[in-house]
């Protein structure tokens, strides 16, 4: 997947490129490509991004530890500002952390890596609690088996018992 250079998006039609997913990305372990695409439209002061994606992972569940597929999937859209990075002097020197920080941001003649984009959507997209079932029991503990032993060794006692001569 190509980067785009963001300013040669103002001279596509309608200033937006859509780009097709489907390869393994880098860092994403999949069973399958990342199937998907995603839709870059510049706004003038900011890029708006929206984009879809799936592919089969392998996960081990928390509860049992055994592996199992899940189908990961994002569709999400996101906007990006776009402006020049602030040298450290140029911020004000009490300078509250404000929401806006904490948004994405890009240089206005930069370039936009779609498959940065889409791989950080899917991690994002990675269910917190990894379970191969939502009543998965954990790692199996035979309880019948313990119970078959104990009764096994009654038997072996009654038999012992039987084996001796009655009490007179
Ligand atoms: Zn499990």
């Amino acid at each position: 997947m190509r980067a785009i250079h963001i300013p040669q998006l103002l001279k596509q039609p309608g200033k937006t490129q859509v780009v097709e997913v489907g390869e393994h990305l880098e860092g994403l372990e999949t069973l399958t490509p990342v199937r998907g695409e995603v839709r870059v439209t510049h706004q003038g002061s900011y890029l708006e991004v929206q984009g879809r994606g799936e592919a089969i992972v392998t996960l081990t569940c928390d509860r049992c530890l055994q592996n199992y597929n899940h189908r990961l999937e994002t569709n999400s859209k996101e906007l990006i500002w776009l402006r020049e990075p602030l040298e450290e002097a140029d911020y004000p020197l009490e300078r509250e952390v404000s929401r806006e920080d904490l948004v994405e941001t890009l240089p206005p003649h930069g370039y936009f890596h779609p498959q940065d984009w889409i791989y950080q959507q899917l991690c994002l997209a990675l269910p917190q609690q990894q379970l191969c079932q939502a009543d998965c029991g954990g790692i199996a503990v035979d309880g019948s088996d313990a119970v078959t032993e104990v009764d096994r060794r009654w038997a072996a006692l009654a038999q012992l018992k039987a084996s001796l001569p009655e009490e007179s």
